[in-house]
């Protein structure tokens, strides 16, 4: 008879406790893991589903290594956590998914974008500036899109600048003014890089925009695009990946220009929203995917299982509050649909509380169903 040792239960904690760690942590269900979490909020979505929760500022040396040190490894759900605390634990050994050295290049703009232009990794022309002063002796360089260096996410911390009564509107901080790209279509990919070094990437998706509002419509994958230019998207967050030299999830952002020209946007180093719908879409999701590279199982398999599109579920302009949720049974008799909504209690304008996955064969479904949804769900203020 043959015996096997008792599996290690392995110590992994997350750095933030938002909706990306609260669906990591359903994924964390299937394997032998204690799962630990860490942020300010106690309340937040991913508190109540691990086994240990910690109320602690993820920025702050102290609370970041005191959370770590006793962990076998860590993970992010946000780039804007301590890495100074995560490169002493590193040192320790404990490993952390990305790899601080990734993570410090990814988290300020101006090093990812030197980084882009090191490695030959296609990506639009850049200037730094460290204030306002410099800027405004930029003109010549319009039309630009200034971003901070630090701290800017989901388009706060991105000024489109095209005459020069606009350079007013640019940041007085380090970061960098970036030539405009035409857009024809915005992609993104998610890939996985084992420790091993190992990569498996997922269908690209297609972020669709409302042009007139400049807001994420919905996104679909896979993504319409040509067999020439996905080849290159493949081929550039391949080698993106391979030269960031670090295990762990990357959703790699890209441009296409009207010729075909393919451009890095920007890289997360960690699950990402453009991946949602890999949980009930794909074999192995993103958030099953990180816990094989961190738990050292093999890679799972990322084709898609149906064609999926993602509506996030954002609270409605002009309300605030207690979130009520209409439209929602309406919704949940619709049988191609995933309903996940992220248990935040307040509902502001603009806020994510939650995403509809729909799968189906049919594109025009896929459209049809987003764009019902749209009209259908609203995230409101309850009033008594
Ligand atoms: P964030 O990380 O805050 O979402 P992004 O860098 O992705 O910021 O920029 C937000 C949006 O601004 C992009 O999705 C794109 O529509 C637009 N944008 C950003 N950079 C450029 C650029 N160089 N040219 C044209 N549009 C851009």
């Amino acid at each position: 008879m043959i015996y096997f040792a008792p599996m290690s239960i392995k110590k992994i904690g997350i750095l933030g406790g938002g909706q990306l760690g609260r669906m990591l942590l359903q994924a964390a269900a299937n394997y032998p893991v204690e799962t630990f979490v860490m942020e300010k909020d106690a309340h937040s979505p991913a508190a109540h589903l691990c086994h240990h929760f910690t109320k602690g500022d993820i920025t702050n040396f102290d609370d970041v290594y005191n959370f770590g040190k006793h962990l076998d490894a860590i993970t992010i759900e946000i780039e804007n956590v301590n890495d100074e605390a995560l490169e002493k634990l590193e040192l320790e050994g404990i490993k952390i998914y990305p790899t601080p050295a990734a993570l410090k290049i990814i988290k300020n703009k101006i090093l990812q974008k030197q980084f882009y232009k090191e490695n030959e990794i296609p990506s639009s022309a850049f200037l730094i500036t460290q204030n306002l002063a410099e800027l405004n002796n930029l003109q010549h360089f319009l039309p630009a899109v200034h971003k901070l260096a630090m701290g800017g996410y989901d388009g706060r911390g991105v000024q489109i600048l095209k005459t020069k009564e606009d350079l007013a509107k640019g940041f007085d901080a380090p970061s960098i003014l970036e030539k405009m790209v035409v857009i024809k279509k915005e992609i993104a990919v998610i890939i996985a890089v084992s420790s091993a070094g190992e990569h498996a990437m997922y269908p690209a998706v297609d972020m669709v925009f409302d042009q007139r509002l400049n807001l994420l419509e919905y996104q679909l994958s896979p993504a319409a695009i040509p067999e020439k230019v996905l080849w290159k998207i493949e081929a550039i967050a391949t080698k993106l990946v391979k030269n960031l030299n670090s295990p762990g999830i990357f959703a790699v952002e890209f441009f296409v220009d009207k010729d075909d020209n393919v451009f890095v946007n920007e890289t997360a180093p960690r699950v990402h929203n453009s991946g949602h719908h890999t949980i009930e879409g794909n074999y192995s999701s993103q958030f099953d995917m990180l816990w094989r590279v961190m738990l050292g199982y093999p890679l799972g398999c990322t084709e898609a299982i149906l064609p999926a599109a993602i509506v996030n579920l954002l609270g409605a302009e002009g309300f605030t509050g207690k979130a009520c949720y209409e439209g929602l049974q309406e919704i949940m008799k619709l049988e191609n649909v995933f309903i996940h909504i992220y248990g935040k209690k307040e509902t502001k304008p603009g806020r994510k509380m939650g995403h509809i996955t729909i799968l189906s064969n049919e594109k025009q479904e896929l459209i049809h169903q987003a764009n019902r949804i749209k009209n259908t769900l609203k995230v409101v203020a309850y009033t008594p």
